[in-house]
């Protein structure tokens, strides 16, 4: 289930994507949103991932307005976490 779509790599300049989606994992000043099934598009020649501004404008807002109590996130979810040193 991928639809291809134009655009320009800038990496080896290939002009074709595919439109995947993935967890991304959105972090400012040690806090975290964690954005399930968002858009990327990866490079069908060398496989590089981008991402759209849009897309991340939107990340950004949600994660302010989240942040700032404006909008509740769909759930919570603990992380484990520890320190390497
Ligand atoms: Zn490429």
């Amino acid at each position: 289930m991928s639809k291809k779509t134009e655009g320009h790599c800038p990496f080896c300049g290939a002009e074709e994507y595919e439109v995947r989606h993935t967890d991304y994992l959105y972090s400012h000043d040690g806090d975290y949103l964690l954005v399930p099934n968002t858009p990327v598009q990866v490079c069908t020649q060398c496989g590089m991932i981008f991402y759209e501004a849009a897309v991340l404008k939107e990340i950004e807002r949600r994660f302010f307005a989240i942040k700032q109590n404006r909008e509740k996130p769909d759930h919570y979810i603990q992380m484990p976490s520890a320190n390497f040193a």
